[in-house]
């Protein structure tokens, strides 16, 4: 089948959910684009988009998106769906009535009736799993960022200059915010008040996990309250790269070695979207912030002038140590664990990477592809509260409290 591009793991928009506010935009857009003159549109959405939407804003984003059509958007928490984040569009136009289902299957991706054939063909790499790219670029003496220019579109390293340039306004604009996210958590934003913090450690900002957190955290807070961030590979995953690129100033790393690391970081990601899954709710957070740790890793190693082996060993590290991570958002809030989530993980990262090169290139025993494959059945295996509905571990135990305490 081949790889897709790497630019539909970095794709910019609103948070706070790649799967449940940007895959269901881009819905309505396709459903508008696609139905003429339309009188009405129910939404009706199934499984995890049913059971977090609210939480995830997916009403509102949907509200937003059609506009002034009258609409209604229906929650059914009953019927189950084969993929987790269905919603079905019945659509009302004056030659009369149309039903299409369209899947959100995370990092803000679709797949609908039209792109499905497509989905599954347009690769535009010759390869699918990282061992055969691995084995590619050793074999003709290329770097892992060399083997990406060659297959993708001139104008990549400009998109990716682009990205660079968002995640920094939003790790700007997230160190500057006070006040409290969304919602009825009240969880207050605390970016500005780290960065205020580090300066009274003994390390100020030579403090590694502080400073790299505190640019996670500004992040995930601006994901948090709908503000314009990258998915990297998907919304409530965001934080982490940006906390693995500030560790790469901290080390004076140049802007320019920085990009080509997001790229580079962006083929680990579509080897797991394309083989595995960065959806929460198909396959739980390791599916995020696992393949979000694995991401920044790769970037850290290539940005250090690490060889093919310890940039795809340290990738491997992270992910395999993410296995198993489930996704329980607190009231379907992307906000109670996924902030402090992105943070740790990005510090994990930076220790994957350290890891990776200590450990000799002929005493490698899991593959990165066995990593993908093992996050892959564990998420299938997973029991559904774990998997982005809120019914199940952090988001049951916490509800249980607050219900007990009242
Ligand atoms: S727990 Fe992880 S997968 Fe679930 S919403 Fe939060 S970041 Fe996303």
């Amino acid at each position: 089948m081949g790889l897709r591009s790497i630019k539909e793991i970095f794709i910019i928009g609103h948070g706070p959910s790649s799967s449940h506010t940007m895959g269901p935009h881009f819905a309505c857009d396709y459903i508008l684009s696609k139905y003429k003159d339309i009188e009405r549109i129910d939404v009706t959405l199934y499984g995890s988009l049913a059971l977090t939407g609210k939480g995830h804003l997916t009403d509102y984003i949907i509200d937003l998106s059609l506009k002034d059509i009258p609409h209604e958007v229906v929650f059914d928490t009953v019927t189950v769906t084969e993929h987790p984040n269905t919603l079905t569009f019945d659509v009302y136009t004056k030659n009369g009535k149309f039903s299409e289902n369209v899947i959100s299957i995370g990092g803000g991706s679709i797949i609908t009736r039209d792109n499905l054939l497509d989905t599954k063909i347009k690769g535009i790499y010759p390869h699918q799993y990282m061992t055969d790219i691995m084995n590619y670029c050793i074999k003709h003496d290329i770097s892992l960022y060399e083997y990406v220019e060659m297959h993708e579109d001139k104008d990549t390293y400009d998109y990716f200059k682009r990205v660079l340039k968002v995640m920094d306004d939003a790790v700007n604009r997230g160190l500057n915010a006070t006040g409290y996210l969304p919602g009825s958590l009240k969880v207050r934003r605390k970016a500005k008040e780290m960065y205020e913090a580090m300066e009274h450690t003994e390390l100020g900002e030579n403090d590694v996990a502080m400073n790299v957190a505190t640019h996670s955290f500004a992040v995930a807070e601006e994901n948090a309250a709908g503000g314009i961030i990258v998915t990297a590979p998907t919304c409530g995953s965001a934080g982490v790269i940006p906390g693995c690129i500030q560790y790469l100033r901290m080390k004076h790393v140049s802007d320019d070695n920085i990009i080509k690391g997001l790229m580079v970081a962006g083929l680990f990601g579509i080897v797991c979207k394309m083989n595995a899954s960065v959806s929460g709710a198909e396959c739980g957070c390791q599916a995020e912030i696992g393949v979000a740790c694995s991401m920044g890793a790769a970037m850290i190693a290539h940005c250090f002038g690490k060889g093919t082996v310890d940039i795809v060993q340290s990738a491997e590290i992270a992910l395999e140590h993410s296995l198993g991570l489930t996704c329980d958002p607190v009231d379907g809030y992307v906000q109670i664990p996924c902030i402090e989530r992105c943070a740790l993980f990005a510090i994990k990262a930076i220790n994957a990477v350290k890891l990776a090169v200590i450990i000799p290139d002929d005493d490698i025993h899991v593959s990165y592809d066995d990593s993908v494959k093992t996050m892959y059945k564990t998420g299938l295996d997973m029991n559904a509260k774990y998997k982005e509905t809120s019914l199940g571990g952090l988001a049951e135990i916490i509800k249980r409290e607050e219900k007990r305490k009242k």
